[in-house]
């Protein structure tokens, strides 16, 4: 198929190279240039990328930022014609994926909201899993596509559930992993070893994937970024923007947003989210050490 990819990012970077490597005809375009994909045509702009492609796949930072690619000056609207596919990985509002979806279609081309699970490991073997809104018979005409980035394809809904499914799917994320940040600095504090408290909750109920995931980079102490804070962080104000539409109380959330705050003035942004550890040693005055290391 004839692709465009646009933002090559953590993400996009990965699911492009491996459109590449199932035999895809693909041109990418980043903002900032200099961002290349081996065996990718690279474009000048969001329009130049998708001109007479079957497919436009975008994995930008945020809501803005894919109002920018498909409306903006040189955006992918310009160049849209009947039959075309636009799919969008990045996370955004889930409201204004339904109205993107609407302008998209009213030139006679469809759209996918298809948010992604998996960080950048799952990006990088080709693991990701996509949750969907949108016509079921689009997500058919691009299931090659979604095999050669992801293992899983689940549909939520129509357009805006596949954001809303992965906000919600975020939320517990960010509480999950908060929870297990909170418990460490407490328990290292009160004297026990990490690796020990770390047995215990991976031989009980406790158990989770996001434990299982984060636990070694917590132990070495390595915030380098697979899911960047300031993305999570946005995140978090997308559950909170869309809860607020809906009146529902979060109130876990919100003081999970005020750490969030702190971390960001304190010029956590640009590492992973689980820095957010890093805070609350400080507050405690303790350090999260493996016995080992
Ligand atoms: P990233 O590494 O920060 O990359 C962000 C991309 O968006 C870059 O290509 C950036 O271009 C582009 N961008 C930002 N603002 C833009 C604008 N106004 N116009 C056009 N392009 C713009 O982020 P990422 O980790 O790849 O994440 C991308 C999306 O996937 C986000 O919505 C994120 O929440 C979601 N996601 C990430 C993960 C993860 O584990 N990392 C997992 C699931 C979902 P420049 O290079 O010019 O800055």
């Amino acid at each position: 198929m004839r692709l465009a990819f646009l933002g090559l990012g953590i993400m996009g970077q990965a699911m492009a190279t491996n459109l590449v490597k199932a035999g895809n005809e693909v041109s990418v375009w980043n903002r900032t240039p200099g961002k290349t994909v081996e065996g990718a045509r690279e474009a000048g702009s969001p329009a130049d990328a998708a001109q007479g492609a079957d497919v436009i796949w975008m994995c930008v930072a945020d809501t803005d930022a894919v109002e920018q690619v498909l409306f903006g000056a040189d955006g992918v609207e310009s160049v849209l014609t009947p039959g075309m596919v636009v799919v969008d990985s990045s996370t955004i509002s889930p409201n204004a994926t339904k109205a993107f979806a609407d302008r998209v279609r009213s030139k006679g081309a469809e759209y996918l909201d298809a948010p992604i699970t998996g960080s950048k490991i799952g990006a990088q073997n080709a693991q990701l899993i996509f949750m969907v809104g949108g016509d079921p018979a689009v997500i058919e005409r691009v299931r090659p596509l979604f095999e050669a980035m992801g293992k899983t394809v689940l549909h939520m809904g129509d357009n805006g559930k596949g954001q809303a499914a992965k906000i919600g799917m975020n939320l517990m994320i960010a509480l999950i992993y908060e929870g297990f940040a909170e418990a460490l600095t407490l328990t290292t504090k009160l004297g026990v070893e990490p690796e020990a408290f770390l047995k215990l909750i991976q031989s009980s109920m406790v158990r989770s994937g996001v434990v299982d995931y984060k636990a070694p980079f917590v132990l070495k102490r390595d915030f380098s970024p697979n899911f960047p804070l300031r993305l999570m962080h946005k995140d978090i104000h997308l559950m909170l923007d869309a809860a607020h539409e809906v009146r529902v109380k979060l109130p876990a959330l919100e003081t999970v947003d005020e750490i969030y705050e702190v971390a960001s003035e304190e010029g956590y942004s640009d590492m992973d989210y689980a820095a957010t550890l890093a805070l609350l040693e400080k507050w405690a005055g303790v350090e999260v050490k493996s016995a080992a290391g």
